[in-house]
């Protein structure tokens, strides 16, 4: 069956919050993000109004750069909790269309709207309806991609903002995708982009095109999965948070951080805790997720799935690591790690065996003693030594 898939994307979302609750702000260039103290302020832009765009302002530019380019734009402090709250109002409203929603960030959200279709009219009329309930309940305006998956939803949702309707028609994927910059692609970042350059391919089309063997894919997992992409390609699922059967820790800091030991150890000692869960639940991961929550509030995850199904520190830890060190953006604070674990193996009778054969050896009698420990004398009798918090994190659950 061919899914429908909406991805629907609020439009400079903290700058229309601000504008809509300063009329005096309507039609001016407005500038969210930290003081720019008359050029000299090292912080940098989180969202601006389409006016500010006009000068060449953009999120994630230096404030210093922004003040340059629009000192007379109105510059203003970020109100997370104000936009926390209008974005559950959003979420609430996308939530009456379909169970299967998969909030990506603080104001975007991926919906399976497939089995909602006999009750709401198609994919594009469930558009319709979601971008007037967002104006009219919330005087703020939302695009929305449709296609029949994910990546072409989100690239059909930015194509035509602010207020866009793009809808990708199945079997159409590559030939909308194929004038599209190359850079475009979701999950290319600023090196991958200069790489794929360098090989002389500037649209996405020229990357669908490549011929088996070429060396995009010779980069391995990574290089496979642009080329799908870049061919229309993506099965993923839309994935709702609480659906997703699972076993993980979150922690969210008291300060937001770019300490990376600290992110390191809190990383070990959510492990630490998602894998005694794993064991007292007699079960087996063979997916990892990571979640990261920046200052902002944007959210991004990344998965792997590992070679054997793991319950221990030492087999997770290391993929969760490499996994961190792919979300941490240079000098970009943390405000909230997650460790999931995920495709859980649930551990039998019949499976008791194979499952030890799965350990080496000393992990598991390791493994087996802490959780002995843990049993007797509290989660906090034991903890390995780079374990031990110096600034300690408020607990999440
Ligand atoms: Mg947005």
């Amino acid at each position: 069956m061919i899914r429908t898939i909406l991805h629907v994307d609020m439009d400079a979302f903290y700058a229309a919050v601000e504008q809509r609750d300063h009329p005096e702000y309507q039609g001016k260039p407005v500038v969210v993000g930290s003081d720019p103290k008359q050029g000299k302020g090292r912080g940098i832009v989180a969202t601006c109004s389409y006016e500010a765009r006009k000068f060449g302002v953009h999120s994630a530019q230096p404030i210093s750069q922004a003040w340059k380019l629009c000192p007379h734009g109105i510059y203003v402090k970020p109100d997370m909790q104000k936009y926390a709250r209008v974005s559950g109002h959003v979420m609430r409203i996308l939530a009456e269309f379909t169970d299967l929603l998969e909030q990506v960030s603080i104001d975007e959200a991926f919906l399976d709207v497939t089995g909602s279709r006999r009750l709401f009219g198609t994919g594009v009329e469930i558009a319709r309806k979601i971008k007037n309930r967002i104006h009219q309940n919330l005087n703020l305006t939302a695009s929305v991609g449709v296609a029949q998956n994910k990546f072409i939803a989100k690239m059909a949702s930015d194509l035509k903002k602010p207020d866009g309707l793009v809808v990708v028609e199945a079997g159409r994927e590559k030939e909308f995708l194929e004038p599209l910059a190359i850079g475009r692609l979701w999950g290319v970042g600023q090196k991958t982009e200069a790489y794929l350059k360098s090989l002389g391919l500037v649209r996405i089309g020229q990357l669908a095109d490549l011929p088996p063997g070429n060396s995009v894919s010779r980069m391995g997992r990574v290089g496979e999965h642009l080329l799908q992409l870049a061919r229309g390609i993506d099965d993923r699922p839309v994935l709702p948070e609480e659906g997703f059967k699972s076993i993980g820790h979150e922690i969210t800091f008291e300060q937001d951080t770019t300490d990376r030991e600290l992110l390191e150890r809190t990383l070990l000692e959510l492990t630490e805790r998602v894998a005694q869960r794993l064991r007292k639940n007699k079960a087996c991961a063979r997916t990892i997720a990571i979640k990261f929550r920046e200052a902002d509030f944007s959210t991004s995850s990344r998965r792997t799935t590992m070679d054997r199904p793991a319950d221990t520190v030492e087999m997770i830890y290391p993929e969760a690591v490499k996994l961190m060190k792919s979300l941490l953006r240079k000098d970009v604070p943390v405000r909230l790690i997650g460790v999931h674990t995920g495709n859980l193996e649930m551990e039998d009778g019949d499976k008791q065996m194979s499952l030890y054969d799965r350990m080496p050896r000393n992990d598991r009698k390791l493994a087996a003693a802490m959780d002995a420990i843990v049993q007797r004398f509290g989660g906090n009798a034991i903890t390995r030594a780079a374990l031990v918090p110096s600034k300690k994190p408020s607990q999440n659950r």
